[in-house]
């Protein structure tokens, strides 16, 4: 899909959030123990897939592969700042 996540809040303008920057804010357990791996070239950069899930955010599949994660709302406003 591409590089970076593109938001559109209601009334501001679109914010665009890279997905290595995505991938470091991940929470699933794999992310939280592998952190040291990701801060290097190992990241993926790029978005595979997006997939909504409602109220509660987004599950995003990187491009290598990884799709562990659920972004939530207020994560990915927190990283729209
Ligand atoms: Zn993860």
């Amino acid at each position: 899909m591409g590089g970076t996540l593109v938001l559109k809040w209601l009334g501001e303008s679109a914010v665009h959030i890279p997905a290595r920057t995505l991938r470091r804010h991940c929470l699933c357990e794999d992310c939280k123990i592998n952190k040291r791996d990701l801060a290097g070239h190992a990241s993926p950069d790029s978005i595979a897939n997006i997939r909504p899930l409602g109220l509660i955010g987004l599950r995003v599949r990187f491009s290598d592969g990884h799709d562990a994660g659920t972004f939530c709302w207020t994560a990915l406003r927190a990283l729209s700042m």
